[in-house]
C-alpha cells in the first residue's frame, strides 16, 4: 500500500508519500505560503528536484497539486491515485484524549478540535490539512498520529505541575511532551540495533534539533520527557528558552513594560542559543562556526545548551533507576559532534566513554560510546514520516 503522509502547518503542508512494503519514500517534497501566494517543491525518489511558484490559495488546492504530481505521468511515481491507500496527518496535540493513533471519523476530528486550546498554532493547521484530504480524495481513509500520544503512558508523578488541582481539573494543565513520534521511533529502534529486550529496557532518547526533547523510556513506554504542557518547557533550544524560573516573566513585564503576549515572544522566538548568542543563530552550524572564529558568547550559548540536556539525562537515569542505551537523533544529535561530546564527557559517571573516531560519523546508525562502557551510547537516524506510514497501515490493519 503507499500512503500519503502529510505535516501541515497553517500556511505549509508538507508530505511523502511512502510504499509500505519497502518503506521508502516515493516522493516528497512541500506546499509554502499557502493563502499568501504560493510555492509547490516536489522531488521523486532520485530525481530531479523541482521548484514551482504557483497559486495555492487554500490547502485544498495544495493537496491536489500534491496528487497532480505524483500522479503526472512524467515524473510521477504511482500510475493512478488509486494506489493511495491511506493517508497519515501529524497532529500536533491529542491532549488527553489520544494515547495512540486512530482512523480518523467526526468524533475523532470533534475531539482534535477540542485539544486546539492546548495548542492554538498547530491543532486547527491540522485539521484544516485533515479536511483538504476528505474533499479531495473521498474514500481514502485518513489517519491521525498525534505527537503527544506516545507520552501518555507517563505516571502522575511525571505529569502533574505543583499547581492547585483545580488547573489540572478544569484545563487539563499538565506535561503532556511532544516529539512522540520520534520518541516511539527511536526507542524502539535503538534496542533492535543493540539487541536489547525493549521489554526489559532502560532508555534516553535525546531528540535534538531546532526544538529539542529528552525521554526517560523504560520498557518500551515513555515515563517522562522534557516538554511539557507546550514545547516551550524543558532544555534550551534554537530559539525557544526552555524551562525558566516562571517568576522572571513578571520580572521581565515590570521592567521592560512588557505584556504576556510580548514576553511569550522573547520566549519562543527569540531565546534559546539564539539569544544567549546575542542573536549569532539559531542554527548550531553558524553557531559552530562563530565558536571556532573566536565569538565567545557563540561558544557559551552552545556550552550552555549541553549542560542543559547533561541535567535531564541525569534526572532520567535516576528516574529510571539506571540507563541502558542512550540514543542521539533530530537534525543536531546526528550531526553535530561536538555538541554530543560536549554532552558526553560530563557521564563518565554513567561509566561511559566516548569513542571519538565512532562520533566523527554523521546521520548513521553508529554505536559512539567504545567497547567497555557500561551505557552504549548511539546515533539513531529519526524518521517521523515513516514512523507515521506505519502507524497508519497498523491502525488500519
Ligand atoms: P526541526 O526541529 O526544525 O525538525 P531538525 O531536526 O531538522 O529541526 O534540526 C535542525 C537543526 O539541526 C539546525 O538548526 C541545526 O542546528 C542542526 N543541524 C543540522 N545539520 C547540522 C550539521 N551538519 N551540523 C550541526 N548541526 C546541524
Amino acid at each position: 500500500m503507499k500512503i500519503l503522509v502529510i505535516n501541515c502547518g497553517s500556511s505549509s503542508l508538507k508530505y511523502q508519500l511512502i510504499d509500505s512494503e519497502s518503506e521508502k519514500a516515493l516522493a516528497s517534497g512541500l506546499c509554502e505560503r499557502i493563502g499568501i501566494d504560493g510555492r509547490f517543491t516536489y522531488k521523486p525518489d532520485g530525481g530531479e528536484k523541482s521548484v514551482t511558484d504557483i497559486d495555492i490559495p487554500n490547502h485544498e488546492v495544495g493537496v491536489k497539486l500534491v496528487l497532480d504530481a505524483v500522479a503526472n505521468p512524467k515524473d510521477g511515481v504511482v500510475a493512478s491515485l488509486d494506489e493511495i491507500g491511506a493517508i497519515g496527518h501529524r497532529v500536533v496535540h491529542g491532549g488527553e484524549k489520544f494515547a495512540s493513533s486512530v482512523k480518523i471519523d467526526d468524533k475523532v476530528m470533534a475531539a482534535i478540535e477540542e485539544c486546539n486550546d492546548l495548542a492554538p498554532l498547530h491543532n486547527p493547521a491540522n485539521l484544516i490539512g485533515i479536511r483538504a484530504c476528505q474533499a479531495i480524495m473521498p474514500g481514502v481513509p485518513n489517519v491521525a498520529v498525534f505527537d503527544t500520544a506516545f507520552h501518555q503512558t507517563m505516571p502522575k508523578e511525571a505529569y502533574m505541575y505543583g499547581l492547585p488541582i483545580e488547573y489540572y481539573d478544569k484545563y487539563k494543565i499538565r506535561r503532556y511532551g511532544f516529539h512522540g513520534t520520534s520518541h516511539s521511533f527511536v526507542s524502539k529502534r535503538v534496542c533492535e540495533f543493540l539487541g536489547l529486550d525493549r521489554k526489559k529496557s532502560k532508555v534516553i532518547v535525546c531528540h535534538l534539533g531546532n526544538g529539542s526533547s529528552i525521554s526517560a523510556v523504560l520498557n518500551g513506554e515513555s515515563i517522562d520527557t522534557s516538554m511539557g504542557l507546550t514545547p516551550l518547557e524543558g532544555v534550551i533550544m534554537g530559539t525557544r528558552s526552555g524551562s525558566i524560573d516562571p517568576a522572571i516573566i513578571e520580572f521581565i513585564a515590570h521592567k521592560e513594560n512588557k505584556s504576556i503576549d510580548d514576553i511569550m515572544k522573547v520566549l519562543n522566538k527569540d531565546s534559546g542559543v539564539y539569544g544567549l548568542s546575542g542573536g549569532v543563530s539559531s542554527d548550531f552550524r553558524d553557531l559552530g562556526k562563530a565558536s571556532d572564529e573566536g565569538n565567545k558568547l557563540a561558544a557559551d550559548a552552545v556550552s550552555i545548551f549541553s549542560y542543559s540536556v547533561v541535567r535531564y539525562i541525569g534526572a532520567y537515569a535516576a528516574a529510571m533507576n539506571g540507563v541502558d542505551a542512550i540514543a542521539f537523533t533530530a537534525g543536531l544529535g546526528e550531526n553535530d559532534q561536538k555538541v554530543r561530546k560536549q554532552i558526553i564527557s560530563r557521564l563518565g559517571y554513567l561509566g561511559i566513554t566516548l569513542d571519538e573516531e565512532k562520533n566523527k560519523i554523521r546521520s548513521e546508525e553508529v554505536v559512539i560510546s567504545t567497547d567497555d562502557s557500561k551505557v552504549k551510547v548511539c546515533i539513531i537516524p529519526t524518521n517521523e514520516e515513516l514512523a507515521i506510514a506505519r502507524e497508519t497501515v497498523e491502525v488500519l490493519a
